[in-house]
């Protein structure tokens, strides 16, 4: 870290606890964002304590965090046993047989001002049944097994597709961590057991450790995760509870060997009281089962995993409890919470690191250089909060939509009171396939698109603009559209391909 130039006020020491993913994303991006200013970085953690182990899917946006570190694609996927993720494909969520994919890209070409879903619905109405995957090329490069790099200059919007990554957590902190100690950032593997606080202003002021130190900061990462010992313990902020929306509270990781090369893709199967994962890496599967402990015991929870896994077991079950909710301030005096320590919501949507990183971005947008001025925090507070709320909405549409009749815990998820933003999402789109966007929205339309059409939830009517072509030329238009997808394919190679040139270029 530079020791010179212009000053940041009131900011010298940033300490960051925790040293699982949420700790050395901070650290690396801090080190990174921070560089030209006099502030040293400082992580502590416990290895004795250890991190939950578990997070390997993500969602695009990762790609922007790798750039911002400056780690290459390549690096990351050959360290960290890495494949590639086009979305998800969401198994037997509509009954059993039943599948759809939620792919990181766009569906079809607008015309005239109106949205290809239009013309879509305009299509099925008049008997038409074109199955929607087939007019976005994630959805097919995933269903295919292929791999392509998006274009930075689309044609059209069926160019427009994007992949996020798998990889191994514990090795992609090591990682980071590897970046941060050499990027300056000093690294105390200490226990915390406890902190003193400025009478005057509350601020935290230092940490103290069970061999002894005493750990001095101004600003304060808390990435403890579940435990949250910053904001929630010492800072006293409060943990509000939303397992009213979203009642999954439990989880069983469980790696095993791969059968054969997977698919570019997550696979989220529902199962009797919640559902499983499927991450495929390099050197094996991450599995896993997030399930409702008022509707499902534990021991059923692990034999339900065990009898649906695709190889050998190459490891101990890590057995994890949760609920889904986040603090009721994020930022709170000097303190702020970054990873599980500010808030989680069910692994559904791969969507926790992706709440690292804006919190990340959003902490260096309003850094507190000059003094800890209050407005800050709000601001941060409000973003936030919004950003949390948008995909809380996003998550509770899965299980709302759910057709598993008869299994006590999708009848009672289909029953569930929604948060007044997601009715009004809704009530949107039955009315006349609208969409509502919102400030901090994670998911955007397609994304949205992609629930419905895969729940079968469609409206009735379509935009009345999408009469202004006739069936017969929106037939062309839908057939072209298909060729040019196919043409686009032929430039993609085998994922394993893919995979397997990367690590013989990183060997
Ligand atoms: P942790 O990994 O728990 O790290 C906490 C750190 O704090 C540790 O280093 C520990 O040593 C330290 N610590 C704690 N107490 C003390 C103390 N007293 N003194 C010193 N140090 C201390 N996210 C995704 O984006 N994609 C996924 O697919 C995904 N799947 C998930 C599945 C499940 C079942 C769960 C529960 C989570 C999942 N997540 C996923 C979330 C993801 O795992 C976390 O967001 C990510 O690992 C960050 O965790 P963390 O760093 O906040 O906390």
């Amino acid at each position: 870290m530079s020791d010179g130039g212009e000053g940041a006020g009131g900011v010298r020491r940033i300490v960051i606890v925790g040293g699982g993913t949420a700790g050395w994303m901070s650290a690396a991006y801090l080190a990174r964002k921070l560089s030209h200013l006099p502030i040293s970085i400082t992580v502590v953690d416990s290895a004795a304590i250890g991190t939950v182990g578990v997070g390997e899917a993500t969602v695009p946006a990762i790609r922007d965090f790798l750039a911002a570190v400056e780690l290459g694609e390549p690096d990351v996927l050959a360290a960290t046993e890495g494949t590639i993720k086009y979305g998800i494909r969401f198994v037997d969520w509509g009954g059993p047989g039943h599948s759809f994919f939620h792919p990181f890209g766009l569906y079809g070409v607008p015309a005239r001002g109106v949205a290809f879903h239009h013309y879509w619905l305009k299509m099925r109405a008049a008997g038409h049944d074109l199955p929607l995957s087939r007019y976005c090329v994630a959805t097919q490069l995933a269903e295919r097994g292929l791999f392509l790099p998006p274009t930075d200059r689309p044609v059209n919007d069926l160019g427009v597709f994007n992949f996020a990554l798998h990889f191994d957590a514990s090795k992609f902190a090591a990682m980071l961590r590897r970046l941060s100690v050499a990027n300056g950032v000093e690294h105390i593997d200490a226990q915390i057991e406890d902190f003193d606080r400025d009478p005057e202003n509350g601020r935290l002021v230092a940490v103290r450790t069970a061999d002894g130190q005493t750990i001095a900061g101004d600003l304060w990462v808390d990435c403890s995760g579940f435990r949250s010992l910053l904001l929630g313990e010492a800072m006293a902020v409060p943990f509000v509870d939303w397992q009213h929306w979203l009642p999954c509270d439990r989880a069983i990781a469980l790696p095993c060997r791969a059968a054969g090369p997977h698919k570019p893709m997550t696979t989220a199967t529902a199962r009797p009281a919640g559902w499983q994962w499927h991450i495929p890496l390099q050197h094996r599967v991450g599995n896993g089962h997030v399930y409702c402990s008022a509707f499902m015991s534990d021991e059923d929870a692990e034999r339900t995993l065990r009898d649906n896994l695709e190889g050998e077991v190459i490891a101990e079950p890590n057995r994890l409890r949760f609920a889904t909710g986040h603090r009721a301030r994020f930022w709170e005096g000097n303190v702020v919470g970054v990873g599980l320590s500010a808030g989680f919501l069910e692994p559904l949507e791969s969507t926790s690191i992706v709440l690292i990183q804006s919190a990340l971005e959003r902490l260096v947008a309003l850094f507190p250089a000059h003094d800890m001025d209050p407005r800050l925090a709000t601001t941060y507070n409000r973003q936030s909060l919004l950003e949390f709320e948008r995909l809380r909405d996003f998550l509770v549409l899965h299980y709302l939509r759910n057709r598993r009749i008869g299994e006590p815990f999708w009848d009672a998820m289909r029953e569930i009171a929604l948060p007044h933003g997601l009715q009004e999402r809704i009530d949107a789109w039955q009315a006349g396939g609208e969409f509502v966007r919102r400030e901090w929205d994670t998911f955007q339309d397609p994304s949205w698109l992609s629930m419905y059409a895969g729940f079968g939830d469609l409206p009735d009517r379509h935009h009345p603009l999408a009469d202004q072509f006739g069936v017969a030329e929106l037939t062309d238009s839908f057939d072209r559209m298909r060729a040019a997808i196919d043409a686009t394919l032929r430039h993609a190679e085998p994922h394993a391909d893919f995979i397997k040139r990367h690590r013989a270029a990183a060997a």
